[in-house]
């Protein structure tokens, strides 16, 4: 019998396991980090599985038929994220977003969206549950999603170029059935839809305008997002990342652009509306790299093997699975996150921004598709 390897330098594999606080502090519905910013969104890795092959995320060379994804023993239940899930929610967070990998690729997920859209918030307003897709499977799913009770979707779509998509997703994945999975999301209710396209300069830039035309007029907000240095597999570049600021010039040149409020606390995206009255769509940048917004940040991820990370770049997480396996109470762990969170100091982004063009030196970050985007 063959030997089983494991990888010790396996990101996966570094978590550090709770502190359970001696005196139990029940959730108060409002937690702050070390650095005032409270806890909102929570964001829940479903599957490290995807689809697609983009190069900016899990490029093709790495995640191959060798790479070796968590087996299905390693994932939490539906029971187990739906039990963490409340313990968060108690603790203030409003707004549950599904990811991964590709969130639909994993078996039955409108059960998990059942028992996540039950859960009551602090302020008795509906939870705010929310999925992001590569929109691969989106027209097979919408409505069974809505009935479940997801309330809206976002959707990756990085050209409306048939040609640039494929080379892009890297899986010959054709553009049409995304386009076809957003009109199903949209009839099905699932909106304001938000369509993200990563921008990479000299890859799909040329596609920033045909993608505001195609939107504009549509109840869609748009958002251009700088392709970021997350995770240590993209082989990421400074010179590839066109800044938002160059995004809404050129979208600027052909549409009068107004800007928009923020919509909520620790709103990732700047936003703008079409000048012209009665036209619907807005565009929205979200600059990572140009432009840090780890001020607000509100946001805390669950992979899918359930460790808690603070931050997208981070390297270490903090090991819930162990706590709720190892047959904690929902007020140990309760207290476990409260504290996790209130010594948060994490503000990678800003850092990378002071530190110039090197990225911040440290341990190997997590890869994206394991923590949730
Ligand atoms: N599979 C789903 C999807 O495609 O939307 C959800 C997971 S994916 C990791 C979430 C988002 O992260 C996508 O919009 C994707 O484009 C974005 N993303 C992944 N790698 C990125 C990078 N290096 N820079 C910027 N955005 C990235």
């Amino acid at each position: 019998m063959a030997d089983k390897v494991i990888a010790v330098a396996d990101h996966r594999y570094r978590a550090s396991l709770p502190i359970v606080p001696a005196k139990l502090v029940a959730p108060s519905g409002e937690l702050r980090d070390s650095l005032h910013r409270p806890l909102g969104d929570l964001r829940i890795s479903v599957t490290d599985r995807c689809n697609f092959r983009c190069s900016y995320c899990m490029p093709k060379e790495v995640f191959d038929r060798h790479y070796a994804f968590l087996p299905q023993s390693s994932l939490l239940s539906f029971e187990e994220i739906t039990r963490l899930a409340a313990l968060f929610v108690a603790h203030g967070v409003g707004k549950i977003r599904l990811t991964g990998g590709e969130p639909l690729l994993r078996r039955d997920l409108e059960r998990l969206v059942a028992m996540l859209a039950q859960l009551p918030t602090v302020d008795r307003t509906p939870l705010d549950l929310t999925l992001t897709t590569n929109g691969s499977l989106l027209e097979r799913k919408a409505a069974a999603l809505r009935t479940a009770g997801l309330g809206r979707v976002t959707v990756s779509l990085d050209a409306l170029d048939d040609a640039i998509f494929r080379r892009m997703n890297d899986a010959d994945f054709p553009v049409a059935d995304v386009l076809r999975g957003i009109d199903a999301a949209e009839r099905a209710g699932l909106g304001p839809i938000k369509v993200n396209m990563v921008v990479k300069r000299g890859t799909n830039d040329q596609e920033i305008l045909p993608m505001a035309r195609h939107f504009r007029g549509r109840d869609v907000a748009l958002r251009f997002i700088e392709y970021m240095d997350v995770g240590a597999t993209n082989g990421w570049r400074m010179d590839e990342v066109l800044p938002s600021a160059e995004v809404v010039e050129r979208v600027a040149e052909e549409f009068a652009l107004l800007p928009l409020p923020a919509s909520a606390p620790g709103e990732t995206a700047a936003r703008w509306r079409y000048a012209e009255p009665g036209v619907a769509g807005e565009i929205g940048t979200i600059s990572s790299v140009t432009q840090a917004f780890c001020s607000d940040c509100n946001r805390a991820r669950l992979s899918t093997e359930g460790k808690l990370f603070l931050c997208l770049f981070a390297s270490r997480g903090h090991d819930l699975r162990a706590l709720v396996r190892g047959g904690a109470s929902d007020a140990e762990i309760a207290a476990a996150i409260g504290l996790v969170w209130q010594q948060r100091d994490d503000r990678y982004s800003e850092l990378r921004s002071a530190a110039g063009p090197q990225a911040p030196a440290g341990e190997k970050r997590v890869e994206m598709h394991y923590i949730g985007g």
